[in-house]
């Protein structure tokens, strides 16, 4: 069972920068790695796998004191008996902090995009931004952890519209994705929308490479170190990774030794459905773990003894192991980190998550229309989604609301012309 546990300063100072103003109960987030937190998470709960971090894409000298947090408590992790895996950022950046840094991901006009407020996505193919994500893990990696975890493996922004024969901007259209992808397919990389099969089906291809060269050489770093490796999946099922991603399951899985989906398959009656994830569960080769919340980061208070009660028992009947966030809740307004100390062993309810298989939805064409909207609107993308982040009030009527779940399950899973799980 896990722990999905962002703690310390660091997740402090993030909060901070996401946010406007937000008031925070500063105690529960130092509290969360100490040894009673701890002996009482492998009592109550019977945790066995924390993730804890200190990387939030500041820079390495503003993270330092975040680091040596974790570091002096790790000790009464091995106390416990609770593996670690050290979380680390991905693809992206405090943007202030690495302001003027050839780092980024772009649009068609060469506008940064937004991972979140105050935060950048960076590229995958640009070799500073590689070496920045790889020198990570590769100091993750010498910490006394048991594995190490990379988070946000997004290659650029998500696409707006998704047709058999049109896909709007999506992705990274910076310099050196630029000149990769003439190299690799013989002719410019549309830097806009991805019109005709062709484009797309080349620039799909073009993605996982990308991002499988980069966690090939993160996987590689952790297991010669003794450590094992993970990635966030999201929900490879609920969503075409692919598209939304930018990675292809069958690429990474060996590079991976479990697997972590991260979803909003808890409902707003405190259920859970996951059945979805059975066919993948049952094929995985290495463990499975799924964090499953109900509207995200920091829209809902910590979960009740109805919702993990859902939870164990929908892990038991589909067979992965449940893992619970721990941070970023709020009550009555204010950011918390769960009470260990006051959390109760789950009794598991009778589930009916039954398996289930998730239709992919095949595609349509695009019609004329759509293609002129769409042209239209990817030029404002980035802009609009950084001003998105920056109004807390439209994040929050979206989280709310259920738009981003909703708009993310089942009729987001798109047949392509190959399975994507
Ligand atoms: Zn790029």
């Amino acid at each position: 069972m896990g722990l999905y546990a962002w703690g310390g300063p660091g997740t402090i100072r993030l909060l901070r920068a996401k946010y406007r103003a937000p008031r925070i109960d500063e105690d529960s987030f130092l509290r969360l790695y100490e040894p009673s937190s701890l002996a009482a998470a492998r009592e109550r709960l019977g945790v066995t796998d924390m993730w804890v971090t200190y990387s939030w894409g500041f820079s390495d000298a503003t993270e330092e004191p975040d680091r040596r947090f974790l570091r002096d408590r790790l000790p009464g992790f091995r106390d416990q008996g609770v593996r670690t895996h050290a979380y680390v950022q991905g693809l992206n950046v405090v943007t202030d902090e690495f302001a003027g840094r050839d780092i980024f991901c772009r649009d068609g006009d060469g506008r940064l995009l937004p991972y979140s407020r105050g935060r950048s996505l960076t590229c995958p193919n640009n070799p500073e931004a590689r070496r920045i994500v790889l020198d990570r893990v590769r100091a993750a990696s010498r910490e006394d952890v048991d594995g190490v975890f990379v988070d946000n493996i997004v290659f650029g922004i998500p696409p707006l519209l998704v047709r058999r024969d049109f896909i709007s901007f999506f992705g990274c259209s910076c310099r050196f994705c630029r000149a990769e992808f003439q190299a690799r397919y013989g002719y410019p990389l549309p830097a806009a929308a991805k019109a005709g099969p062709q484009a797309i089906a080349d620039y799909l291809d073009f993605r996982r490479r990308s991002v499988a060269s980069l966690l090939a050489e993160a996987s590689a770093i952790c297991r010669s170190s003794g450590k094992s490796f993970g990635v966030n999946l999201y929900d490879p099922l609920r969503h075409t990774p692919e598209i939304f991603f930018g990675y292809g399951l069958e690429d990474i899985a060996p590079l991976l030794d479990y697997l972590l989906i991260e979803n909003h398959a808890l409902s707003t009656h405190g259920g859970i459905s996951n059945g979805h994830l059975a066919p993948l569960i049952a094929a995985a080769e290495a463990p499975v773990f799924v964090v499953s919340y109900r509207f995200g980061i920091g829209f809902e208070p910590a979960y009740g003894a109805q919702e993990l009660g859902a939870i164990w028992g929908d892990a038991a009947t589909l067979g992965y192991s449940p893992c619970l966030k721990a941070s970023e809740f709020t009550t009555g307004g204010v950011w918390h980190a769960l009470d260990l100390a006051a959390v109760r062993t789950p009794v598991a309810a009778p589930s009916r998550g039954a398996a289930r298989a998730v239709a992919a939805r095949r595609l349509r064409s695009s019609s004329l229309g759509e293609r002129v909207v769409a042209r239209a609107v990817e030029k404002r993308y980035a802009r609009m989604a950084t001003a998105a982040f920056e109004n807390d009030a439209v994040a929050y009527v979206l989280a709310k609301s259920g738009f981003a779940p909703r708009s993310l399950r089942h009729d987001r899973y798109f047949l392509l012309g190959h399975s994507g799980a």
